[in-house]
């Protein structure tokens, strides 16, 4: 019943979620999300265009110069560290694997900047594979409906869906609940007056 009405009121509100992220190809879209954290897909689609365009190849990604990698992708936070990542991962890309990213998990969680959540996320949205990486929305959700236990961590909020959600709907899930976060169950003043969810949220009491 409780998971229903979530379920329910999900589609309701993005019936068709999508990522975010925009991208061409598939190492483009490996470094967006690799450069999305600790930031926003809106500043991350404001620098890859520049970035793609200077640099069109993973040949010239992995020799771009660090210090112009480091300008192009200021705005989006830690640039020095995820300059080093890109110039890691298009090597990595370039010199192991054809130019094509793979889909075994523990290499691409091998690679420099890449965890788990953007393996995840990566799987999910280029190879359509069933899984649920657990960002910041994820995770905040989850615990406010009560699908995983407050004091849970990302790896724990993470099986807690996956016992939740039908497999198949496990990457819709997942861009559901990042998009219901960051436009209506944001962190700071949600937008709890108009969501249907208040009777099962246990947030709700403190921000309406
Ligand atoms: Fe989020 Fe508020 Fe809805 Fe709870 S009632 S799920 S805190 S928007």
């Amino acid at each position: 019943m409780m998971m229903s009405r979530i379920e329910e009121y999900l589609d309701e509100l993005f019936s068709e979620p999508k990522c975010e992220l925009n991208y061409t190809k598939d190492y483009e879209l490996l470094i967006a999300i690799m450069l999305s954290a600790q930031s926003t897909d809106k500043r991350v689609n404001s620098v890859t265009p520049i970035l793609f365009e200077k640099y069109p190849s993973l040949s010239d990604l992995k020799n771009a110069d660090i210090a112009d990698l480091e300008e192009i992708i200021r705005s989006v936070g830690s640039f020095r560290k995820k300059s080093m990542y890109i110039k890691g991962i298009s090597r990595m890309l370039d010199e192991e694997c054809g130019g094509v990213v793979p889909t075994d998990r523990e290499y691409l969680e091998s690679m420099p900047g890449i965890g788990r959540k953007t393996t995840n996320v990566f799987l999910s949205e280029f190879y359509n594979y069933p899984a649920i990486a657990v960002d910041t929305h994820v995770e905040r959700v989850s615990k406010r409906l009560g699908l995983a236990p407050k004091n849970s961590d990302v790896l724990k909020v993470e099986r807690c869906l996956q016992r939740k959600f039908k497999k198949e709907l496990w990457s819709k899930r997942h861009l559901q609940l990042v998009l219901f976060g960051r436009y209506h169950c944001k962190a700071v003043k949600p937008e709890c007056i108009n969501c249907k969810l208040q009777d099962l949220c246990k947030e709700k009491r403190k921000n309406i």
